[in-house]
């Protein structure tokens, strides 16, 4: 039986702390990383990391959900996962490639991981190997299959739709279908996301190009999961984590659940989250909008404490909806959040529009992408990853 633990301080009901451990990831995707070494790598130390875990615990937060950069490349991620456990939280929850997971999952589940988001583009090795240039399929689908085992929650896939691993959809809800069939106690759903660019990949030349050659509106990819079934759109609060940025479905007589986020098609609307998100540099933001966040590194418990009850106010005031009345949900470089400082300036939407339309004889305006405000340029921002 799935177990769905909702238990949050009054008040704190909807909020999450979103917590980048590092920003180091150990691979990389076409789409998100260039080639070669990371030029900067930061991440809190394990006490800074736990001093963050107990102030946001003090406001009432109990989930905490761990990306990165690649948050289980962090010796001690264990050890952070107790700690949390230690301090009260009833939720944990870690969004990775699936590289590391499976060989420590046991030992991270008597921790305190209550569920997780694994990380898988396509079902075929050769195609994983050119998308990531990473030898590791395996590992992947071993931490799906783990997961779905020992965790008595709903594991997610999350797949970025490419126009060359499209007609796999139908492979991937029959891969669901076998495993929620097992008779293990967790499920698996699917979480499409459609390829949006602002990550440092896309301030190079190989990753525009990849952007231009592998981009696809939403009504493709829904016709490509049609392939596999009806489409039946079901209560987003049917899915354990449910992201107020998606649409959901269960496709056919599968059983399988899959949501569906489309961004870019849909011009980056704001879903309207409730997430304390920490950068692996200790930037806390309240809104990806947000501008000249706080530095969380340096500063004592008390000082983390009240800068998160400061921004989680804010939040929660009319003065924000005042303050960001046409937010969107993108920012140029959203990288910077993730992967620390990234060469080369911030490219708006308009950009990616343009290499999408550059061969074509008549342009194609995408009038989403403005917003209400009607300027893609405007000094808004950014986007999601669950
Ligand atoms: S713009 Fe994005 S980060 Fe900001 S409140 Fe909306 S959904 Fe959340």
């Amino acid at each position: 039986m799935l177990v769905m633990d909702n238990r949050y301080a009054p008040g704190m009901r909807k909020w999450n702390l979103r917590f980048g451990l590092t920003s180091r990831c150990n691979i990389r995707c076409r789409y998100c990383l260039p080639a070669g070494k990371q030029p900067v790598i930061t991440q809190p130390s394990f006490e800074e990391a736990v001093e963050v875990l107990q102030a946001a615990h003090d406001l009432g937060f109990r989930r905490v959900h761990y990306t990165g950069g690649e948050p289980t490349v962090r010796r001690d991620f264990v050890d952070i996962l107790r700690a949390a456990k230690d301090i009260g939280y009833s939720q944990q929850i870690v969004t990775t490639n699936g590289y590391r997971l499976h060989r420590f999952l046991p030992e991270a589940v008597e921790a305190g991981l209550t569920r997780a988001i694994i990380s898988i583009d396509t079902l075929d090795e050769q195609k994983n190997l050119f998308i990531t240039r990473s030898h590791f399929h395996s590992d992947t689908l071993k931490s799906i299959e783990s997961a779905v085992e020992l965790l008595p929650t709903m594991t997610k896939i999350s797949c970025v739709t490419m126009r060359d691993t499209l007609d796999e959809l139908p492979a991937f809800i029959e891969y669901a279908q076998g495993l929620n069939s097992r008779g293990w106690p967790g499920k698996l759903a699917i979480k499409l996301n459609q390829f949006f660019p602002s990550n440092p990949a896309q301030l190079t030349d190989e990753g525009d190009q990849f952007w231009k050659d592998q981009f696809v509106e939403e009504d493709v990819i829904l016709e490509a999961l049609a392939k596999a079934g009806e489409l039946k759109p079901i209560a987003r609060e049917s899915i354990e984590g449910d992201n107020p940025s998606y649409n959901y479905f269960e496709v056919g007589d599968s059983g399988v659940k899959v949501a569906v986020l489309a961004m870019f098609s849909w011009g980056y609307p704001c879903g309207g989250c409730w997430k304390l998100r920490i950068s692996p540099q200790g930037l806390a933001t309240i809104c990806i909008s947000q501008k000249d966040p706080p530095v969380l590194w340096g500063m004592g418990l008390d000082e983390k404490r009240e800068t998160f009850k400061r921004l989680t106010g804010y939040r929660d005031s009319p003065q924000f909806d005042i303050d960001f009345p046409d937010r969107r949900h993108y920012r140029p470089q959203l990288g910077e959040l993730r992967f620390d400082k990234v060469a080369g300036s911030a490219r708006q939407i308009v950009f990616f529009e343009d290499i999408l339309t550059r061969d074509k004889t008549v342009p194609v305006v995408q009038e989403s992408a403005c917003g209400s405000n009607g300027c893609a340029s405007a000094p808004v921002p950014s986007p999601p990853a669950d």
